[in-house]
């Protein structure tokens, strides 16, 4: 499977950068967020943050 993911809200395709995968321990911690994948689709670092974290 070579399937390109895409993010579900911007549409933006997951690259070689989004290296890591959403955990909620990033969330926790402060971390910068990763690539969210799951049943209800993907979700880029940046879009996980706005609807986490809000805008600045
Ligand atoms: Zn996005």
């Amino acid at each position: 499977m070579d399937q390109v993911q895409k993010c579900s809200i911007c549409g933006r395709e997951r690259t070689l950068e989004d290296a890591y995968d959403y955990h909620p321990l990033q969330a926790l911690t402060g971390k910068p967020l990763g690539w969210y994948s799951g049943d209800d689709g993907e979700v880029c670092p940046e879009d996980m943050t706005k609807m986490l974290r809000g805008q600045q």
